[in-house]
């Protein structure tokens, strides 16, 4: 028999679908205060074992390449094929600012209004790292309610890619035309990333030029060392126009594709599971640093600067006095730095 919990009726709820349920534990999932904390815990544990599983899709490109236009049109022909979509946004401009590239509510309105849709704004504020949880909960979420895909949109700025890298199945990559040498631009982590590059804008006056950046991308990603998750053929480099809604069906047949292979291949899998893996890591690294934000840390981390900025420790031996002090809590002075200032 199961555990008493008072957020089984939230999980039976977002079971079934219930949207405004599943918006209101995401809501739960995005708050910082620690009761909410421990309710998005409590309505996690209660929800876990299910065994849906949705298609993860990550999506990432620079502001402008048309990221909100290409996921209007892949989703709502996806919902048009019968499909269920939900689409979350990891947007690092609202951890830094409070402002957000793509949390606006008037993005993808047509999508919006359909009903096998589910859109959920970016919130704002919280470091990386708790968008971060915050994201990958909420993608935990919408697999419980039962979506057959979950869009997971980030800018291409910062780290941000390598969390929607890390919490999805499959990597898209959206680029825009360009000349030859902003091929320079994409940063190697995220190529080496990316199951699939998608050159869009390929339409009108931009459609040579797509081709053609596109066809540089290919080459690019031959390059790259071959990883196990990879289907034959995969990486691949596609054009498309999310504008004019052609090339999409393609993408998407890819996608699919990609994702049926790793399932066959054992690959969604250990994917699933180095993720879980990593997200455990930053889990306890997230937790640690935590503690050095409470006043008592601030100011014993301080003070020790201050010891260091005189010459009076060195910074490896103050280093640890600092971490010996995390350790045994507020009250205790943690190690001696005497005879500590010896090395750096
Ligand atoms: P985001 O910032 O990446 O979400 O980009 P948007 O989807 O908001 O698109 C930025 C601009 O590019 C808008 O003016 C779009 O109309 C335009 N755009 C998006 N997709 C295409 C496309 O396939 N072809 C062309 N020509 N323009 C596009």
């Amino acid at each position: 028999m199961r555990q008493h919990n008072p957020q089984n009726d939230l999980a039976q709820r977002i079971l079934a679908g219930d949207r405004r349920a599943l918006a209101r534990a995401i809501t739960l999932v995005e708050s910082t205060r620690a009761d909410h904390r421990e309710q998005a815990t409590a309505l996690l544990g209660a929800l876990a074992g299910h065994d849906r599983q949705a298609l993860r899709i990550g999506l990432s490109g620079t502001p402008g390449v048309g990221k909100s236009t290409f996921i209007e049109a892949l989703g709502t022909m996806l919902c048009g094929r019968g499909l269920t979509v939900a689409v979350l946004a990891v947007d690092p401009s609202s951890a830094r600012t409070g402002g957000s590239i793509l949390g606006d509510k008037t993005r993808m309105e047509r999508l919006s209004r359909l009903p096998g849709a589910f859109i959920r704004p970016s919130p704002s504020q919280t470091h990386l790292g708790g968008v971060a949880r915050r994201t990958r909960e909420a993608v935990a979420l919408c697999e419980a309610a039962g979506f057959d895909v979950v869009l997971i949109e980030t800018v291409g700025v910062g780290q941000s890619e390598t969390v929607v890298a890390e919490l999805s199945d499959v990597f898209v990559l959206l680029l825009a035309p360009a000349g030859g040498d902003e091929l320079q631009g994409v940063k190697r982590g995220i190529m080496e990333a990316a199951d699939l590059i998608v050159v869009n804008k390929a339409d009108g006056d931009l459609k040579a030029t797509a081709t053609r950046t596109c066809a540089d991308y290919a080459g690019a990603l031959r390059l790259l060392r071959r990883r196990p998750q990879d289907a034959p053929g995969f990486p691949k480099a596609l054009t498309a126009s999310a504008l004019e809604e052609r090339g999409l069906d393609t993408v998407w047949g890819e996608i699919d594709a990609l994702g049926n292979w790793r399932r066959a291949h054992g690959q969604w899998q250990a994917r699933r599971a180095a993720q879980a893996r990593h997200w455990f890591h930053e889990e306890v690294r997230q937790a640690l640093l935590a503690r050095l934000e409470t006043p008592q840390a601030r100011a014993r981390m301080a003070e020790l600067a201050e010891r260091v900025a005189r010459g009076e420790a060195a910074a490896g031996a103050a280093a640890r006095a600092m971490l010996a002090s995390l350790q045994s809590g507020p009250q205790s002075d943690g190690e001696s730095l005497d005879g500590g200032a010896d090395s750096a």
